[in-house]
């Protein structure tokens, strides 16, 4: 960056996202202060996802096969997707838009899998210059399907990845053998992609955060920003400190101004973008997880080491290390709801039991995460009305895979009008 006088950037969440633009503003030679509310970085949804970094998973789910299925399936116990009946203003408003948005499901797809190709790139680069350490398991993602009306849906989903520039290999039952011997079960034949990879996405962002600290970066953990008003010569940030009780006291609160600011808040950028004059109509899509301990050999012989995804169970999975193996699905449409309930971690066991019948699963840690889901599926890497404001967020079931890319257009952004108002 070329001199300049409002060169202060705070950056609202230090999940994959915020900690991937404070780590490329702060290379650009910004200022950055990085809040988030919790004492760690990587917290909420960037905890213990699915771990695919894959380019191959960038088809959008705008289409009318998805409404139907979910219409089905919304009385259907451990379904892959499940509707909370009950209404709301903002699930009503956001799957309208949904289904407005299947028009560009064709073009939304090609550009997914685009921005997915160049964030691998970004990521790997960064893993690299940083020397961190995340599980990475460099090994290709296989989708794999169990009949052939699945397999050809696939294929059509294939030749659109290709257009934006990703290339999908078939292979057969007998190939998918061979490249995962430890996969069981009946299996017509799959896709692969070597380029694909997978890794733990709460250790990438601890480490990449440690290098924001490296370059100066002012980390302000346990600080929850209440408050937020952005003005033609700046933006005031309101926060407090999270770890003390009776921190609510105005007393307590810390307001500073910033010359900009990025929201990446996850699935509560929607409420501080309305703070700010700005609409992002994120819905919390939640999802499940357990990270199933392989402390034998016997474990860690039958366990998967490539990454895989099955399409019809809407299931994807990741081995992060020699002694764990990540197991992630449901897209639940619920509000902002928490709760692990068992009803929702027993298909993931069932599923891990049928595939890998000689792992023990005796112990495995359920997680609950919440998808920060735009209705076009499409991250918001913009500016704001007030030309002061950016966001980077809404980046859905795909965050991990392409944060990077994304903070990288932020970065280019903020970049470019702090040049302008200098
Ligand atoms: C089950 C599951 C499986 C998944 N699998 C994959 C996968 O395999 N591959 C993939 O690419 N993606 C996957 N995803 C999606 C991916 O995990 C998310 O897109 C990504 O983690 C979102 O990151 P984020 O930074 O936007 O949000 P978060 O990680 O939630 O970060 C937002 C941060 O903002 C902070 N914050 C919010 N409001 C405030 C405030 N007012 N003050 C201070 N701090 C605040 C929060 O504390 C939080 O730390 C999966 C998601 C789920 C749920």
């Amino acid at each position: 960056m070329t001199s300049s006088k409002q060169n202060h950037v705070a950056i609202i969440g230090a999940g994959i996202t915020g900690t991937t633009t404070a780590y490329n503003l702060a290379k650009r030679g910004f200022k950055v202060t990085l809040f988030d509310s919790n004492r760690y970085p990587a917290m909420e949804t960037s905890f213990a996802n699915g771990g695919q970094l894959s380019a191959s998973n960038a088809e959008v789910w705008n289409s009318w096969s998805t409404v139907l299925k979910g219409m089905k399936w919304i009385f259907t116990p451990g379904a892959p997707l499940l509707v909370n009946p009950k209404p709301s203003w903002h699930k009503l408003s956001w799957m309208a838009e949904f289904v407005r948005a299947i028009p560009e499901y064709e073009e939304n797809t090609i550009t997914t899998a685009r921005l997915a190709i160049e964030a691998r790139g970004y990521l790997r680069r960064m893993a690299k210059d940083e020397g961190i350490d995340f599980d990475v398991e460099d090994r290709g993602i296989l989708h794999f399907y169990k009949s052939k009306e699945d397999y050809e849906v696939a294929e059509r989903v294939t030749a659109l990845l290709k257009r934006g520039g990703l290339e999908r290999t078939p292979v057969t039952a007998e190939e998918i053998h061979s490249l995962e011997p430890a996969l069981k079960g009946d299996i017509y034949a799959g896709f692969y992609t070597k380029s694909d990879f997978t890794g733990d996405i709460h250790k990438f962002t601890v480490g990449l955060g440690k290098a924001c600290e490296n370059l100066g970066v002012d980390l302000r953990f346990a600080s929850e920003v209440c408050d937020l008003n952005a003005g033609p010569d700046g933006v005031t940030v309101v926060s407090r400190d999270t770890q003390h009780k009776g921190a609510e006291t105005t007393k307590d609160l810390r307001e500073e101004t910033f010359d900009r600011i990025v929201v990446c808040a996850g699935v509560h950028s929607r409420r501080l973008a309305r703070k700010l004059g700005d609409r992002i109509n994120i819905y919390p899509v939640k999802g499940y997880s357990i990270s199933v301990d392989l402390p034998e050999k016997s474990d860690q012989d039958s366990a998967p080491s490539i990454g895989l995804l099955d399409d019809n169970a809407k299931i994807v999975t990741s081995r992060l290390g020699e002694n764990r193996f990540r197991v992630a699905g449901t897209a639940e449409f619920n509000g902002f709801n928490r709760s692990i309930p068992k009803q929702r971690i027993d298909p993931l066991i069932i599923w891990c039991r049928y595939h890998f019948p000689d792992i023990s699963t005796r112990q495995c840690i359920p997680w609950a995460g919440l998808r920060p889901m735009m209705p076009n599926m499409m991250p918001r890497a913009i500016q704001g009305r007030n030309p002061r404001v950016f966001y980077n967020t809404g980046h859905g079931h795909l965050g991990w895979t392409l944060s990077a890319a994304t903070a990288e257009a932020v970065g280019a952004l903020v970049e470019a009008g702090a040049m302008q108002n200098d």
